[in-house]
């Protein structure tokens, strides 16, 4: 495991002085309304307050875009040992044995719990529908409304939390920082367009703020994914780890004008081939299991067939498979592609690897805390030892859900066990004013742009030292001029955080 060795220019985005903001107390301050922070907010006692906090609506988050599904073991024929093994063969052996068992053997219950909160699975002669995605060696993932599992599963658990009268959910609120006083975290200052800023001190903190494609040119993420959780942690001095490691999906949507929509693995898992410019199958040239390799061998494979068919993308063919059975699996990618003269049983789909799941984050144990006392975290922000270096498809779903509940439970625990003693600590952030620079002449979006285009060209899917390097200075230049200002509203906050995790 690789821990970082860098300082972030100041501990706080912000100058504050707490006698001039508003205050608000709770006992669970939960960052993030995707999959894992949902859980996590589920699991806090009814008698204690939360506070769920999303910088956009609740609908936005990874979670939601998820399409494939859910990994389990739920056939009889499978076992965990498999799923485990699988799991372990995809993370290049820098998994967490340990973590991988928990995991996948919990994985059954967290799925059948979903179901319970009313997520509607799909059947077929009334048994879990499973299908299979690469890397797996088994039948074994459960998916929803065809193509759009994440979806349905967040419009199950979103009803749930929104139903509880123990809590509220603060929409559009952007973390700026973690409050952090005497080695402990307090809680967070955030910021809305409707009350600005505000303190909102919390006995337990919960980090789940997904992750970090869009620091990517070509990816899959919604704007949502701009790394704050892990600057924010890196900030208060909580430990990340693996950051080097970045997921990138071999069949993301390459049409000019669409967004980079994701074509799921199980399209692969069905049967579905690729092929190159020149209409040829490629597969092989580099792998035994073919289409349905690990993501990290088809994305370099596909690179690969790029530069030597000197063709902008490969393509997906499902022209042999049966018309009913695509046209009930994949509804949403089906009608995607229609929408630009596509029909996905018979036409060939344009395809290229994307930045898809930050495998790196921050540092947390099989409870979910993180080095920094009274900060718990779940999901794609963290570093479990779930995935080693790569992800295997559908497991992390699983982990925000395993991993929200630990963190949950673990943190309800902690908050019943301490005082209310309803104070803000003495805290402030100032530097001097003569540090003020005019923000009319600094191009965010401009700056923003450039950052991704050099993540993909030189941090992207083939890294070498001297890119490496020569990307890094960039960075640091970048970072010099926007990093020493200080801004009213996300944009540029954001843009402070891909420059630091970047
Ligand atoms: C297109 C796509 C398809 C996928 N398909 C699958 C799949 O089939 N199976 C699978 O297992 N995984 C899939 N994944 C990956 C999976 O969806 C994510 O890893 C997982 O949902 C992450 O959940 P999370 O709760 O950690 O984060 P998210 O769901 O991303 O939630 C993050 C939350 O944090 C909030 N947040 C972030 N920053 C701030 C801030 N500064 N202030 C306040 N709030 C903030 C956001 O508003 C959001 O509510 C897919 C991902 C994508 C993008």
């Amino acid at each position: 495991m690789n821990h970082l060795r860098i300082r972030p220019k100041r501990r706080y985005l912000v100058r504050f002085d707490p006698k001039r903001i508003p205050h608000m107390f709770t006992d669970v301050l939960v960052i993030g309304g995707g999959i894992a922070g949902i859980r996590a907010a589920m699991e806090v006692d009814a008698a204690l307050q939360t506070v769920v906090v999303t910088k956009d609506i609740l609908e936005q988050s990874n979670s939601a875009y998820a399409q494939g599904g859910i990994a389990g073991v739920l056939d009889p024929l499978d076992d965990i040992a498999s799923h485990a093994a699988d799991t372990i063969a995809a993370g290049k052996g820098l998994c967490d044995e340990s973590i991988v068992e928990m995991v996948v053997r919990e994985a059954p219950r967290r799925i059948r719990e979903v179901i319970d909160f009313g997520a509607e699975f799909d059947r077929e002669d009334g048994e879990l529908a499973l299908t299979q995605e690469g890397g797996h060696s088994h039948r074994r993932v459960a998916h929803a409304l065809g193509d759009a599992t994440g979806k349905e599963v967040m419009r199950a658990m979103t009803e749930r939390i929104r139903a509880r009268t123990n809590g509220q959910i603060w929409e559009s609120t952007f973390i700026i920082d973690l409050l952090t006083h005497e080695g402990r975290c307090r809680g967070a200052l955030v910021w809305n367009a409707r009350h600005g800023r505000t303190f909102i001190w919390a006995k337990e903190t919960i980090l789940a703020t997904g992750g970090a494609g869009r620091l990517y040119r070509e990816t899959t993420n919604p704007e949502i994914a701009t790394a704050d959780g892990h600057a924010i942690a890196f900030r208060s001095g909580a430990e990340l780890r693996d950051m080097e490691f970045m997921q990138f999906h071999p069949t993301v949507l390459y049409i000019a004008g669409s967004a980079r929509y994701l074509i799921s693995e199980a399209v692969r898992g069905e049967g579905a081939y690729l092929v190159d410019g020149n209409g040829d199958r490629f597969m092989a040239d580099y792998d035994p299991a073919l289409e349905l390799a690990p993501r990290d061998v088809v994305s370099r494979a596909i690179t690969t067939q790029m530069q030597k068919t000197g063709h902008p993308c490969v393509y997906l063919d499902l022209s042999h498979l049966d018309v009913e059975r695509i046209r009930e699996r994949f509804p949403h990618i089906a009608k995607v592609c229609a929408e630009f003269g596509l029909d996905i049983t018979c036409d060939r789909i344009p395809v290229r690897p994307g930045a898809h799941y930050m495998l790196g984050g921050v540092t947390v144990d099989a409870r979910g805390r993180t080095t920094l006392p009274g900060l718990w975290a779940a999901g794609e922000a963290t570093s479990s030892g779930l995935h080693g270096a790569n992800r295997l498809g559908s497991n992390s779903l699983l982990e925000g859900l395993v991993f929200g509940r630990h963190a949950g439970a673990g943190a309800s625990a902690a908050a019943r066990n301490r005082p209310d003693d309803f104070a803000a600590v003495p805290i402030t952030a100032d530097w001097s004013s003569t540090e003020d620079h005019d923000d009319e002449r600094l191009n965010l979006g401009d700056v923003r742009n450039a950052l991704t285009s050099l993540m993909w060209r030189q941090v992207g899917i083939s890294r070498d030292a001297e890119g490496l390097n020569q990307a890094a200075e960039q960075v640091a230049f970048w970072d010099r001029y926007v990093s020493s200002r200080e801004f009213r509203d996300p944009p540029g906050w954001e843009l402070q955080n891909m420059l630091l995790v970047a």
